[in-house]
This record gives C-alpha cells, structure tokens and sequence, in this order.
C-alpha cells in the first residue's frame, strides 16, 4: 500500500484534468438545462460513455488505485462541473461496488457491465437499501428476501425509496431482510435482473437540488430471482448468519460495529462530492468579487468580503484534506478508530452549505437568480448532508468512537 502523501502522480494528474476539461466543456454548459427539465440527462451520460469516463473499466481504476486518491479526485472534478450530471454519472458505480465489494468473480464478470452497457447502448444501475420506515435506521428495514429452497429462488416483497436510479436502471442491487432477529447483520444483498417482473418504479420525487438524477421508490412484488442472484452465494451467506447469530449472543455491540465499519469506508467519496461543489461556488465567488465594482472598487477590496473567501477557501482546503485522509485509510486497511471516514463526510458536507450559501450573499441579487450558477450550486449542496448518513448519525458515529 502506497504511503500518504499529498503530491498526486503524474497519472492521476491526467486523469484529474481530463475529468476536469469534460467537466467544464460538456457538465457546466449543460447543468442549468437539466437541473430545469429534471430529467436523467442520457446524451451527456452517452457522451461520458464514448470517451470511457462512464464505464466499469474507469471507475474500477480509481477504486483499486492504490494511494487511494483516485475516486476522490474524480468524485471532486465531477462534482465540480455539476453535482446533478455527475451523480447521474456515478450512480451507476455506487451500485457496481455492493458487486465488486460482496459478489463472486463470477457475479461482477456478469452483472457489473450490464449495469453499464455499451456507448452504443448506455445502461444504469440503482442501488436499494433505503425504506419508508428505514432512513437512518437501516435496521428497521422491512424488505424480506425468502429462500424457495424447490426452485432455487429468493422471492423478494417490499418498497424500497430515494433510489438514485431506481426503476430505469437496467440492473437493481436490493438490500432484503433475511434473518430479522438479527438487526442489519440480518440482511443480504441481491441482483435483481434486467427485465424481472414485480419490480416497478414508484413515485418519482420532484427534488429540491440535484435534479438531473433521478430519485424514486421502487415497489417488489413477489420478484423470483434465481438463487444465483445473492451477492456472495448462500454458503457465505448461511457462514456469515451463524457467525452473527453467535456474536449476537456474546453482545449485540460488535454486531453493529462490524456494519458500521462498510459506511466509514464509502462516506469519504460523498465527502469528495461536496468538496467539488463547494469548490465550484468558490471559485464563481472570487471571480465576482474580482469584477463587480461597487463604491469606485472590486468588491473583493472591501475586508468583510475578502475574508468571506479567506475562510471559504480554507474550509475547502480542510474539508479535502479529511477527504484525503480518510480514503487513504480505507484503501490501506488502517482502522478508523476516531471515525475518520465520518468525519470527512460530515465536515465537507456542511462546507459545501455554508460556502455555496456564503457565494449566493457575495454575488448579491445575481446569487439569487438562476441566471447565475451558485444558486444551483446551494440547492445542489444540500444533499451531502442528507444521504449516505446525515449530519446528526456521522455525529452520532464520531461520538460514539471518541467515547469508547
Ligand atoms: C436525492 C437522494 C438520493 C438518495 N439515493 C439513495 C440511494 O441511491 N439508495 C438508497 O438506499 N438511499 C438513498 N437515499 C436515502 C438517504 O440515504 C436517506 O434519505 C438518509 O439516509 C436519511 O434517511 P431519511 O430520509 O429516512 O431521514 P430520517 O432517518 O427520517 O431522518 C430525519 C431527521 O432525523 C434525524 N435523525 C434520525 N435519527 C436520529 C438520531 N438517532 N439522532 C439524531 N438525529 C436523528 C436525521 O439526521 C434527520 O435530520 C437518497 C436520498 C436522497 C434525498
């Protein structure tokens, strides 16, 4: 594993200012017309397939980079040209690693790319853990997933909600119940087949930000997968339930523990996301405050405005450098004794509000028209510090590792 450093390599560096130059010649022309149309925005995800930033090959390499920094840094340059587009993009990967971390070869080699397609003929994976009644407590999901041992089939029967993709994608990994005794330790993840009949959207929600991506429930009504479609098989699966069942009876704690630890790992990339918003307000902010004149001077001049920016452009620095740490832990196996993974999710996240709240006040009335990006850029924000944990359980994480 490689050591911690700041200084990115020359590949990534390639890679970062390849991303970037899609970001800003095709995301940010297109952003304001997607966040409008609130709609899955397909050419620009075509286009992303053409030149390989949407596809298994690109998103495996940042996920197995060994410094860790690879997803980071795409996550941030994305998200910097517009966090709608991008999360349309990445969506897609965010479903791809509940395969790559828990499938067989045999699973990833054959679900994986039919979450992608081809640039011929692009495709979408959803990812469905979150219910109604489940939100932040994961463990009082409903889904069941029950084994037809005759036919060798898991039928699944729920509603699953907020699914970023969810009933377009051509590939669906569901989270089900199938032991309820034993709290989140108790479910499994499933792929649920293009085509299946009994998986239907729901309702598609009309958001607040990130509009280009697409949100909905998705409804399970006796949906048969074949037995083949448990991410991990069902040995593993049947080894994994009898060991829980046995450490439930040792103590409850370490059962979650174990499951909290999966979260510490993907939140740093939510934290990357934010960082790249936040970035994007910073820099429409600075450039504002350069040009509008106001009182015979750039605005910039006057110090309640600079040092506006002076702490924006700190609070970024910082929120990266948490992001950074925290992905390099997980790609190096280190242990997130003090929740570090939470961290960076929950410091960058709220970042991202303040600075895109504090870019709208420094472009004054244009902040506050659609005429001008960061009032997007705000909207957009406010989802960092919603999915993937909200701000109050990263709180609630951190705090419980700090007091052990
Ligand atoms: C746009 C969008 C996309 C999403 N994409 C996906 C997806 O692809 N797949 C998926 O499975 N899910 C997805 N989600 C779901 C997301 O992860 C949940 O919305 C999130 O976990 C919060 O759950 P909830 O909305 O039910 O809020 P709740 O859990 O009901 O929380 C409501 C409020 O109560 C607070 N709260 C709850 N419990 C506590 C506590 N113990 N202490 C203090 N405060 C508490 C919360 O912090 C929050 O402020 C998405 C959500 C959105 C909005």
């Amino acid at each position: 594993m490689g050591e911690f450093t700041l200084e990115l390599n020359d590949d990534q560096k390639q890679v970062r200012d390849w991303l970037h130059g899609f970001a800003a010649d095709v995301m940010r022309p297109a952003a304001a017309e997607w966040d409008e149309r609130e709609e899955t925005p397909w050419p620009i995800i075509q286009e992303a397939a053409k030149i390989g930033i949407y596809s298994l090959d690109f998103y495996a390499q940042q996920f197995f980079d060994p410094t860790g920094l690879g997803i980071p840094v795409a996550m941030e340059e994305l998200f910097w040209g517009d966090a709608g587009i991008a999360l349309s993009i990445v969506g897609t990967g965010l479903a791809a690693v509940g395969v790559l971390a828990n499938g067989t070869e045999e699973q990833i080699g054959t679900w994986v790319p039919q979450m992608y397609g081809d640039a011929t003929d692009v495709k979408l994976a959803a990812f469905c853990s979150s219910e109604p009644d489940a939100g932040s407590d994961v463990a009082s999901m409903r889904t069941r997933a029950v084994y037809d041992e005759a036919k060798d089939e898991w039928v699944l029967n729920g509603t699953k909600t907020w699914a970023t993709n969810g009933g377009i994608a051509n590939v669906h990994v569901v989270v089900a119940v199938v032991d309820a005794e034993l709290g989140s330790k108790g479910h499994a993840s499933f792929i649920v087949p293009p085509n299946t009949p009994g998986l239907s959207q729901g309702q598609k929600f009309q958001k607040h930000g990130i509009r280009a991506s697409h949100t909905a429930e998705v409804v399970l009504e006796d949906v048969r997968i074949p037995g083949h479609c448990l991410l991990g098989g069902k040995e593993k699966l049947d080894e994994r339930l009898a060991r829980a069942r046995e450490k439930a009876k040792e103590g409850g704690e370490r059962v979650k523990n174990a499951a909290m630890a999966t979260f510490e790992a993907s939140r740093p990339a939510v934290g990357a996301m934010a960082v790249g918003t936040a970035r994007a307000a910073y820099e429409v902010a600075l450039d504002y405050a350069k040009t509008r004149v106001q009182f015979g001077r750039p605005i910039i001049e006057n110090q309640g405005v600079a040092f506006q920016l002076a702490d924006m452009a700190t609070q970024i620095d910082a929120a990266r450098l948490l992001v950074w740490r925290a992905s390099w832990m997980a790609t190096a196996g280190k242990p997130f004794t003090a929740a570090e993974g939470s961290m960076s999710k929950l410091y960058a996240s709220e970042v991202a509000k303040q600075v895109t709240a504090q870019a709208i006040q420094i472009l004054g009335g244009n902040g506050y028209t659609r005429e001008y990006p960061v009032e997007r850029m705000h909207r957009d924000a406010a989802i960092y510090t919603i999915f993937e944990g909200t701000s109050e359980i990263q709180r609630m994480v951190i705090s419980r590792a700090l007091a052990k």
